[in-house]
């Protein structure tokens, strides 16, 4: 199933699809991400309805050196430990909003990830229970600047900006985690290409992992790292985020200091 936020005759619903990349949502009362959600009874057309972000999160988990070609273009090894990080949720952007370029920065680059969406409070889980918890996925941007996270060390604060988490534009369930092509164009070019499968940490690990020292709630985010093909983007751009089985996540790039 595929779910959807979105604005609609002034208030906030979510929706659900039959298929991604359909145009037909059927209305929804409640937060299906919270369980709570049934049919309105009634159905709307994609385009009489603005997308918004397909979910207001809770905490933003990421992780960082998480593709061996990506830890290859960083230069830096590979971790010995997973590399978490935090990103507020003030960061989050939906479908077609703006990536507002910082005037405190002159390296600003893409990071396209697959986002994890928790549909159940995950606490100490095992590997192997870890997908049960998982509501579903969608397409994620983990923008950066890259000149601030280099000259800081830490990356939390260089990926905190407002505007820097894209994310959307639907909610696919259902989907396989390990096998999933993501992909990012920058002006209709191809700059990032890889698969799920190439992760050094799994979904399951991941969940395992954080949730060994931070209960997951229903409405949290795992953002499950970046491929090879970082780069910059410049106020006049477009990126787009693909994920197979979600859609694709497309944001315009403007400048900040205006
Ligand atoms: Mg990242």
């Amino acid at each position: 199933m595929i779910y959807a936020r979105f604005e609609w005759r002034g208030s906030v619903r979510y929706g659900r699809m039959r298929s991604a990349g359909g145009t037909r949502i059927e209305v929804l009362m409640g937060n299906p991400i919270e369980g709570d959600a049934a049919l309105d009874g009634r159905a709307v057309d994609a385009g009489e309805v603005r997308m918004l972000a397909p979910l207001v999160p809770g905490k933003i988990v990421a992780v960082g050196r998480n593709y061996g070609d990506h830890i290859a273009e960083t230069g830096m090894g590979a971790p010995v430990v997973p590399r978490l990080f935090f990103k507020p949720p003030s960061s989050v952007i939906g479908p077609a909003e703006p990536i507002v370029y910082p005037g405190q920065s002159r390296q600003v680059e893409h990071e396209a990830e697959l986002a994890v969406v928790i549909g159940r409070t995950a606490r100490k889980v095992s590997p192997e229970q870890a997908l049960r918890h998982i509501f579903g996925y969608t397409c994620g941007n983990d923008v950066t600047a890259r000149d601030i996270q280099k000259a800081d060390g830490q990356p939390s604060w260089a990926k905190a900006f407002d505007t820097f988490c894209p994310l959307g534009p639907v909610i696919a369930t259902g989907l396989d985690p390990t096998g999933l092509d993501v992909s990012c164009h920058v002006n209709g070019t191809l700059t990032q290409h890889a698969n799920t499968s190439l992760m050094l940490m799994s979904v399951a690990d991941l969940v395992a992992y954080i949730s060994a020292a931070v209960t997951l709630e229903p409405g949290d985010v795992i953002l499950t790292g970046t491929p090879a093909g970082v780069g910059p983007i410049t106020p006049g751009d477009e990126v787009a985020v693909t994920i197979a089985g979600v859609g694709t996540l497309r944001n315009p790039v403007v400048s900040g200091s205006q």
